[in-house]
C-alpha cells in the first residue's frame, strides 16, 4: 500500500497551507459540507468556531460554497432534533456570522447499502460531491477513542442507522459456555447485565459497546452481528465513497471522552496541533501515534478498548493507514 501524505501543523492558519497543498479542485462551484460535532451542552471540548472559520474560507478561495454540517442524535438530548441543535450550535458560537457559511443540522437521509449493512446516509452528505471532516480527536467509552471515522460512522447517519450501528454489537450469550463468573457486569457501562444463578441482560439499556464481549474469558459472549469498530467503518465508508473528501483532525483538549458526553473527563495528553489529510483512516492513524508518542496506550487504558480497531476495519474496507508526516 503507497502511503498518503498527512500534514500536520500547530497552528489554524496552517490548515489553509495544508488545503492549498492538496487538490481542491473538483470544490468550484460545489456545495461542501464540513461536517463537525457542535459540542453536547456542558463540555466545552468540541473544535472552536474560529477554527471552521478558516475552513471555510480556505473551501471558498478553491471556489467552493461551505456549509457547517452535523446530524441530530439518538440519545436524549437537547440536540436529538433539529430546533433543539440549532439553539446548542448558537450557543456554542457557531452561527453564520461567527463562521462564515450556514449552519445547518439534518434529520433525514437515503438508505445505501454498504458491506451488505443498510445504512441511511445524511441527506446533505448524500447530495454532495465533495466534503471536509472537522474532527475533535479524544476518547469515547465505547469506540475507545473518536476521530474521523467516528465523526462520519456515527455523525454523518439518521437517528435510525446511529441506533442500527449500536445494536449490531449487542452481545450474544451462550449458557453452555457461561460459568456465571460475573466478570461482563462491572464491564458494562451501562448496568445493563446482571448474573446470580443466571445471565441477564437489560436490551433497553444496552449501547452495544462490546466492552461485556472483550471481558468474557469463557467465549461464553459474542457480538450480535459485528463490532462497534466494524459498524462505524462501514457507516463512515457509506458516508464518504464516491466523493472527494479533506480530513482535518484537531488534537486540542484530548479529553478522555467523547464531544457527546456531557463532561469531558481528564485531558489524557498535550495539545498537538492539527492533521489534515485525504484519507480517514490515514488521518486518524497519524492522531493515534501522535498520542501514542506521548501518552502510550492512553486511550486504550482510559476506555478498556483498543482504539486501533475501527482504522483496521477502515483498511479492510479499503482505506489506506499508510502515511507519511509532512509539517507545514
Ligand atoms: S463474563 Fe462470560 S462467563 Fe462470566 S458471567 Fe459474563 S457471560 Fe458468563
Ligand atoms: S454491549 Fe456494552 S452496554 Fe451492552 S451489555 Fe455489553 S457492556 Fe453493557
Amino acid at each position: 500500500m503507497t502511503s498518503t501524505t498527512v500534514y500536520t501543523t500547530q497552528h489554524a492558519e496552517g490548515i489553509t497551507l495544508a488545503l492549498s497543498m492538496l487538490d481542491t479542485s473538483s470544490f468550484a462551484r460545489q456545495a461542501v459540507p464540513v461536517k463537525l460535532h457542535m459540542g453536547e451542552p456542558g463540555n466545552p471540548c468540541f473544535v472552536s468556531p474560529a477554527v471552521v472559520r478558516v475552513v471555510v474560507d480556505a473551501i471558498r478561495m478553491a471556489g467552493g460554497h461551505p456549509f457547517l454540517f452535523d446530524t441530530v442524535v439518538a440519545y436524549p438530548s437537547e440536540r436529538s432534533h433539529r430546533r433543539g441543535y440549532e439553539r446548542v450550535a448558537a450557543r456554542h458560537g457557531f452561527t453564520k456570522n461567527a463562521v462564515g457559511c450556514a449552519v445547518v443540522i439534518g434529520e433525514r437521509g437515503i438508505r445505501v447499502v454498504q458491506s451488505d449493512v443498510p445504512i441511511e446516509v445524511a441527506n446533505q452528505i448524500y447530495d454532495a460531491n465533495c466534503m471536509v471532516v472537522l474532527s475533535h480527536v479524544k476518547g469515547h467509552i465505547q469506540a475507545g477513542f473518536g476521530g474521523a471515522i467516528k465523526n462520519l460512522g456515527m455523525g454523518g447517519v439518521t437517528k435510525a442507522s446511529k441506533r442500527r450501528v449500536h445494536s449490531m454489537s449487542m452481545p450474544l450469550h451462550d449458557a453452555d459456555l457461561c460459568t456465571r463468573c460475573g466478570l461482563c457486569v462491572p464491564a458494562c457501562p451501562s448496568y445493563a447485565l446482571e448474573v446470580d444463578s443466571e445471565w441477564r441482560i437489560d436490551r433497553r439499556t444496552c449501547e452495544g459497546c462490546g466492552k461485556c464481549v472483550l471481558a468474557c474469558v469463557a467465549g461464553a459472549l459474542r457480538f450480535e452481528h459485528m463490532s462497534l469498530a466494524q459498524g462505524l467503518a462501514i457507516s463512515a465508508m457509506a458516508c464518504v465513497r464516491n466523493k472527494q473528501v479533506i480530513y482535518v483532525n484537531s488534537l486540542h483538549h484530548i479529553a478522555e471522552n467523547c464531544d457527546c458526553d456531557p463532561s469531558p473527563g481528564r485531558i489524557l495528553c498535550q495539545d498537538m496541533g492539527y492533521l489534515v489529510g485525504t484519507d480517514a483512516a490515514a488521518v486518524d492513524a497519524a492522531s493515534l501515534d501522535l498520542v501514542d508518542s506521548v501518552a502510550p496506550g492512553v486511550f486504550r487504558n482510559a476506555t478498556g478498548v483498543d482504539p486501533r480497531d475501527q482504522v483496521a476495519h477502515a483498511v479492510a474496507l479499503g482505506m489506506n493507514h499508510c502515511y507519511s508526516l509532512r509539517s507545514v
